[in-house]
């Protein structure tokens, strides 16, 4: 396999451009993609041709833009080239007008009130910064989406922004440091994508798999994640296969695959893509998901990217890799040999701290959701409190600032392995944090609490904008300081004064820390109605205002849309426990009942004198566990109808949570408990263990 060879092979990249555009047009769409300057329609036009014929040639009939709605998911409508001519035929014809707008009918999408859908116009609009690539015989042509009266509708649009603002603010932050030379700042991203393999004949067996995503019912499997098997164990040959064809396909989207490992839970798996800008890395990620789902299919198994399919084991998370860098292709978070003496390493992490501080609000809700919030708090995941992990070396230098302490760097230890035949070699300065939810690890930000299922466009939108609300003061400061170094100095020390609560080395999953984050004031938004009402408060307002990113309105539609999604799922989920319970479940355990109750009374038949019978017994059992069932039942239907009562988006949203969830946990509680003393004969689902050991 020549993998440098087809690398990028369906992508209209940089090289493609190169080769095919005349040079004055390959000059303007550069300038374009790298300095943000509006491209002429005879460039689109010229562009759009050349676009086209490649597309050809590699087999593509048609082209859609493809764009990033509220719902989280890419959307894509495909035109083909054809065009008619005289006689009957056609030609394949693409404008620069269609490569650049295009209007697809946007009343289906979610726009929370903002467009009513007799107005239903929406357009697209080309992003050139990332490149249009071949799916499925489709010239996919990645855009923004926004309405009529110019709202924006997507999750991309926000995202190019906040990249801009940062940029912005980051500049200025480096000239007054007196850095001349840089002229492009760029927030990167390399997320790591956790998911789980189920074999496609078992999946086909569950309905809340096929509706929901994660399975409703369920009893604990002798064997889960216990032994610690799982993790980093041999790859099996069927998932190997998988991955392998995973790779192939994503470097031919010219996405930087590299890491691939079996995660925590059995069944679970992880992919890690070297890292990007931010909003190529989104896309990637966003084609990355579509295309799992995809390989998995020819191979007979389905790819679960829900956070939480398996109660019991580990939910899959996605983790956002973060880090600002230079066009000269420098690191801003990169320590340097002397961090203590690195002065603008400190200012832009002490800008991230104070963000993290002031913001946890927003990024909790940058990575609510319904399926995350089984996630958050549990014991594997970061708990839905944040909290900044910098680890011991770098702890050190910040309480020397703090303190005016001196700082002696600490020499990086060695490792001896006490074997001849193994080096011994240098170990990095400290251990990693697997539990923070926000943390350090060598030279960029890990957040750890970003769902699987989730689309990072609104994470990264989130840190960029309050890391460069802080940039932006921060050199308010600068810029008017006589003595630079002593006023940067002066800065990073206030500010870690100020906002060393957010910092905790310590293991996140204890309780001690629950008690001790509340003395520190931290917040612990536990659920998604919780946390989301808290969009729209005043200061959140007010800095995405400040900055451009949504404005009120936008901002109103996006909590309202949010919100609304959330009972919308769960009430998905309550119909299907219903439809499951009602349809399956029931006639199984009274089927099974009766079986048991012919049995003894054939056994009596034979033998009157017997005294107990064990089928008597589990009658007894199982019965009355059927008759809590059909209570639970009762009490899951009231909980449904009464949402219809309930008036206004946040109240209903608490509602799904406190009263329907609630009642559907309880009757999950009960048909596990008769699921466990079942003949596995009987029961109407395939178990978890013949789920999470299937592939
Ligand atoms: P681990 O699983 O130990 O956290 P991995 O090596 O699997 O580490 O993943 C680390 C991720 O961080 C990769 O996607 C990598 O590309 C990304 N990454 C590395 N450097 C940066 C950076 N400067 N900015 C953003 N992401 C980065
Ligand atoms: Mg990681």
């Amino acid at each position: 396999m020549n993998v440098p060879e087809f690398f990028g092979s369906l992508v209209f990249n940089d090289a493609a451009m190169k080769e095919r555009l005349p040079k004055g047009t390959y000059k303007a769409l550069k300038k374009t993609i790298e300095e943000g300057k509006p491209l002429d329609i005879n460039v689109a036009n010229v562009v759009a041709h050349s676009m086209k014929e490649w597309a050809l040639e590699h087999g593509a009939t048609h082209y859609t833009h493809w764009f990033q709605p509220m719902t989280g998911i890419t959307a894509e409508k495909h035109d083909s080239f054809i065009t008619p001519t005289e006689g009957g035929g056609v030609i394949m014809e693409f404008s620069g007008k269609e490569l650049i707008k295009g209007e697809p009918d946007a009343s289906s999408f979610p726009s929370g009130g903002i467009r009513a859908t007799f107005e239903a116009r929406g357009y697209t609009a080309w992003d050139p910064t990332s490149y249009a690539f071949i799916k499925d015989g489709s010239l996919c042509i990645p855009t923004a989406f926004c309405s009529y009266t110019g709202e924006i509708l997507d999750k991309k649009t926000p995202l190019l922004r906040s990249m801009e603002v940062i940029e912005v603010q980051a500049l200025r932050v480096l000239r007054a440091l007196g850095d001349e030379t840089t002229e492009r700042v760029m927030t990167t991203v390399g997320p790591e994508q956790e998911y789980f393999l189920v074999d496609k004949e078992i999946f086909k067996k569950r309905k809340d798999l096929i509706y929901c995503g994660r399975t409703l019912f369920g009893a604990r499997p002798p064997k889960g994640q216990e032994l610690d098997d799982h993790y980093f164990g041999t790859i099996k040959p069927r998932v190997s296969a998988y991955m392998k064809e995973l790779d192939e396909a994503l470097w031919k989207y010219g996405i930087y695959a590299k890491t691939k490992h079996n995660e925590v839970a059995p069944a679970q798996h992880e992919l890690a893509p070297i890292f990007d800008s931010s909003n190529i890395a989104t896309d990637h990620n966003q084609l990355t998901m579509a295309t799992m789902k995809d390989i998995a299919d020819k191979h007979g198994l389905v790819c679960l990217l829900h956070e939480k399919p398996f109660a019991g084991v580990n939910g899959s998370g996605k983790h956002n890799n973060w880090s600002m860098s230079t066009n000269t292709g420098k690191n801003l978070l990169d320590p340097t040999k002397n961090p203590r003496e690195n002065i603008q390493f400190l200012v832009f992490l002490a800008a991230v701290i104070r963000a993290v501080d002031d913001h946890q609000d927003l990024l909790r809700i940058a990575v609510a959701s319904a399926g995350n919030d089984h996630r958050l708090g549990a014991n594997e995941a970061p708990p839905a409190i944040l909290s900044m992990y910098l680890g011991d070396d770098l702890s050190e230098v910040l309480r020397s600032i703090m303190y005016h302490e001196e700082y002696t760097k600490k020499d990086a230890p060695i490792m001896e392995t006490n074997a001849g035949v193994l080096p011994n070699f240098v170990k990095d300065t400290s251990d990693r944090n697997r539990t923070s939810p926000f943390a350090f690890t060598g030279n960029k930000f890990e957040f750890r609490m970003v769902g699987s299922a989730e689309n990072i466009a609104c994470t990264n939108t989130i840190i960029n904008t309050i890391v460069a609300d802080a940039l932006c003061d921060f050199a308010d400061e600068l810029e008017k300081a006589e003595n630079v170094p002593t006023a940067a100095e002066e800065l990073v020390r206030k500010t870690l004064q100020q906002h060393r609560r957010i910092i905790f080395n310590g293991d996140n999953y204890s309780d001690e820390w629950v008690a001790e984050a509340q003395k520190r004031g931290l917040l612990n938004y536990r659920s998604l109605p919780e946390a989301l009402p808290h969009y729209t408060d005043e200061k959140n307002i007010r800095l995405f205002g400040k900055h451009g990113i949504y404005t009120e309105v936008e901002l109103r539609s996006r909590t309202e849309i949010i919100l609304e999604n959330y009972s919308k799922i769960i009430n998905i989920e309550a119909l299907t426990a219903l439809d499951m319970a009602k349809k399956d479940i029931v006639p199984a355990v009274s089927s099974y009942i009766r079986d048991l109750a012919e049995t003894a009374s054939l056994v009596r038949s034979i033998d009157a004198e017997i005294v107990t019978l064990p089928e008597v017994e589990l009658v007894k059992k199982l019965s009355n566990l059927l008759a809590c069932f059909a209570k639970k039942i009762d009490i899951l239907d009231q909980a449904v109808l009464g949402a219809k009562e309930v008036e206004g988006v946040a109240e209903s949203a608490t509602y799904y949570k406190e009263k329907v969830l609630a009642a559907m946990q309880e009757l999950r509680a009960v048909a596990d408990e008769m699921e466990s003393n079942m003949s596995a004969k009987y029961w109407p689902y395939p178990s978890y263990g013949t789920m999470l050991f299937s592939v």
